[in-house]
């Protein structure tokens, strides 16, 4: 049993935290690379205010492809992007 450990800051873990601070995001599929362009109204809509995209895998929209896309956002200005999941210790 692992404790899960995430790599995401705490206080920026709620869709609504990370629109406030107008977090950059985008998401990008794990197997074909294709990167998909995300807004914070088409996130809310899908996953509602109060949730995160920490952990979220859905399914890649490109025909043929059966692999799964996960979101990146910046936590800062200049900071590189980085991948909304959790490690498992
Ligand atoms: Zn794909």
């Amino acid at each position: 049993m692992g404790t899960k450990v995430t790599v995401w800051p705490k206080d920026l873990h709620t869709i609504r935290a990370m629109r406030d601070a107008r977090l950059p995001v985008h998401a990008k599929c794990a197997t074909c690379g294709l990167r998909l362009r995300v807004s914070y109204d088409l996130l809310i809509m899908k996953y509602g205010l109060h949730n995160d995209l920490v952990g979220k895998y859905e399914p890649c929209p490109r025909m043929g492809c059966h692999g799964q896309y996960v979101y990146y956002a910046k936590t800062g200005e200049g900071l590189p992007f980085r991948a909304l999941v959790e490690h498992v210790a």
